[in-house]
């Protein structure tokens, strides 16, 4: 995986050229973020000593799950008469096409792009970085969910959205920047246990980046040309998330 924080940083970053649909760029970040949440079923099956094969950049970061979230969420949609649930399914597809396409170009790995069909993309094939950059690449992790959460406050705060949330976002930015000092220190000088210690939190970072993604929409939807985030349908009512 390339970092998390990156893939929400690009799908933040790709709402200039996203139309002002409510929901659609909130799915497109929590799309980027929730491929790399296949590490639990890794984590699940190291603990239970099953075998983690085929667990990570398999089933989660497969185009043909993003047709099936998106074809799924226009159903929902539609049935229900929410159209912003279909922005969000749309959202969250090309949120895991974005994801697995930047885990191709950064990363020294191969992802199965069209799984449950057994083709693995690779263009890293033998490459291998060095043991000392691939244990870099685990506290760097947290480093990168930092600089999301603080992207997030400085949009916040430039656009005047979410503003209540700000104080207690700036604590998790803190946390994140703590938790990547001592496991940069814990990378290189634990043994056994820091893989175990390291996965826990890690999840953990992974889903407060979701649930804060959710929590600061406003500030993530948002754009120049509406810079309440609060979005309209049809121009009449505003939609107050
Ligand atoms: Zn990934």
């Amino acid at each position: 995986m390339a970092q998390a924080g990156i893939h929400s940083i690009v799908g933040v970053a790709v709402r200039k050229w996203s139309p002002a649909r409510p929901w659609l760029v909130l799915g497109i970040v929590l799309g980027s973020l929730l491929p790399d949440a296949d590490n639990l079923a890794v984590a699940i099956a190291t603990v239970t000593g099953g075998s983690t094969e085929g667990l990570h950049r398999t089933f989660t970061h497969s185009f043909l799950t993003a047709a099936a979230i998106v074809i799924v969420f226009q159903l929902i949609g539609r049935l229900s008469k929410r159209p912003s649930w279909s922005n969000l399914g749309l959202g969250l597809g090309i949120g895991v096409v974005l994801h697995a396409l930047l885990d191709l170009l950064i990363w020294f790995d191969g992802v199965q792009i069209l799984w449950p069909l057994p083709l693995w993309v690779n263009f890293w094939e033998g490459v291998t970085p060095p043991e000392w950059f691939s244990q870099l690449m685990m506290p760097v992790e947290m480093l990168f969910f930092a600089l999301y959460f603080g992207g997030l406050i400085a949009l916040a705060q430039r656009q005047g959205t979410d503003l209540g949330r700000v104080r207690s976002l700036k604590v998790w930015t803190a946390v994140q920047t703590i938790l990547f000092l001592i496991f940069l220190v814990l990378v290189y000088t634990l043994e056994s246990d820091f893989m175990t210690i390291y996965g826990a939190v890690y999840l953990l970072s992974l889903g407060l980046a979701a649930v804060i993604t959710v929590r600061m929409r406003q500030t993530i939807e948002a754009t120049a040309k509406n810079p309440s985030g609060k979005l309209s349908i049809g121009g009449h009512h505003g939609y107050d998330f």
